[in-house]
């Protein structure tokens, strides 16, 4: 059998808004599915505003570019977290800090938040990881007592919780991808997501070459073209119609993997706080001692069996193309340990039972070996 660690379930829904939007020849970002899915979003994550962009790297690029960043500004990122989150606060100018994450969330450690606070912070970004919340209260309290924005990026959460409220939905401004492997996708896209006016208002000028309100071809500020088609946008609306199957067939593949992986030792499955609701954007295991073999040499032996996998994110703060830029010598202890340790199985929304319980058998075979 061959078990691909991603595959996507594209609704019969989508299919249709796309071949009306086909028939209506609304194929820019004129079209009318874009406003429909900018006001559907923005209702499911709880936010006043939801504004639609090519990618979640160009929707955090928006956010950040609405705080006026320039440089010599730092803003706070967690060290384990897909380069999406760097770059665009790099294109801004301004600097990130890395800061290390929880052994079990792998998300930012809070506990260390304060620490890297200078009065040139201009914003946290926390990152949810995976499907699972940051633990957000912290987060806010610390941004409020100095006066700073936040920024989530919640590209891999979707529908995900804290404390009952949306990932998205908490800090000043916050932004999804929609990415082919996403919860939901729209191929390639992004949204801008927040609840203050004056900045949704300014992200939307931003996207689209800011035209001066007054006069059409008159510019007063340098801007971007960010504007996703409205084809793209008839895709979105499409799945976030079934957004809710696809969060239950999340949740029950990472409970069937619960149950079956529990016995096997030398994997440590995911953790769940009482605060988050999870997505299991992915089902991210590590790798311990026990199991008496590398990450790498599993997942080889994985592949010889069909079964796909992905290597966590390598830490940030040693990419060339940061180092290049910001050389450190700073260690982050654990965004290095889980990088070498880390791994997800298949957890696309259209895995079948018969694929997890043979991912499953597969992984058996190997750890008792
Ligand atoms: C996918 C992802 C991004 C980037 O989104 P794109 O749509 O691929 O540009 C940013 N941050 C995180 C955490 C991601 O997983």
């Amino acid at each position: 059998m061959k078990v691909p660690v991603n595959e996507p379930l594209i609704s019969k829904e989508a299919k249709q808004y796309v071949q009306e939007a086909m028939d209506t020849g609304w194929l820019s970002a004129a079209g009318p599915c874009v406003q429909k899915f900018e006001e559907m979003f923005a209702e499911y994550i709880g936010v006043k505003h939801a504004i639609f962009v090519t990618s979640g790297t160009a929707a955090l690029h928006l956010a950040l570019s609405t705080l006026d960043l320039k440089a010599g500004d730092e803003v706070i990122v967690p060290d384990f977290t897909m380069i999406g989150s760097i770059f665009p606060i790099m294109y801004t100018g301004a600097t990130p800090i890395f800061i290390d994450v929880e052994p079990d969330t792998f998300n930012i450690d809070v506990m260390q938040l304060e620490s890297k606070i200078t009065d040139k912070t201009k914003a946290i970004m926390p990152v949810h990881i995976y499907g699972h919340s940051c633990d957000m209260d912290p987060v806010m309290e610390i941004a409020q007592k100095y006066n700073i924005a936040v920024v989530e990026d919640a590209a891999e959460v979707h529908g995900g919780t804290y404390n009952g409220k949306r990932c998205g939905s908490i800090g000043t401004i916050n932004a999804f991808s929609f990415y082919g492997n996403k919860i939901i996708t729209t191929g390639e896209g992004g949204m801008v997501c927040t609840n203050d006016d004056a900045l949704a208002t300014r992200a939307r000028s931003l996207k689209d070459l800011a035209h001066s309100p007054e006069k059409r071809f008159l510019h007063t500020e340098l801007a971007f073209n960010y504007r996703a088609t409205n084809l793209q946008a008839a895709v979105g609306l499409g799945q976030m119609e079934n957004i809710d199957m696809f969060l239950e067939r999340k949740r029950s593949m990472a409970q069937k993997y619960n149950t079956l992986l529990a016995d096997i030792k030398g994997i440590t499955l995911p953790t769940t706080k009482d605060y988050a609701e999870n997505v299991y954007w992915m089902y991210a295991l590590l790798v311990n001692d026990k199991l008496g073999m590398t990450r790498d040499e599993l997942c080889i032996k994985l592949k010889e069996k069909g079964v796909d996998t992905r290597d966590f994110f390598l830490p940030c703060h040693s990419q060339p193309a940061v180092q290049n830029v910001f050389p450190s010598t700073e260690t982050f202890p654990v965004s290095e340990d889980i990088a070498n340790r880390g791994f997800y199985l298949p957890s696309g929304i259209a895995i079948t039972d018969e694929q997890i319980e043979y991912v499953s058998d597969v992984l058996h075979d190997i750890a008792n070996a």
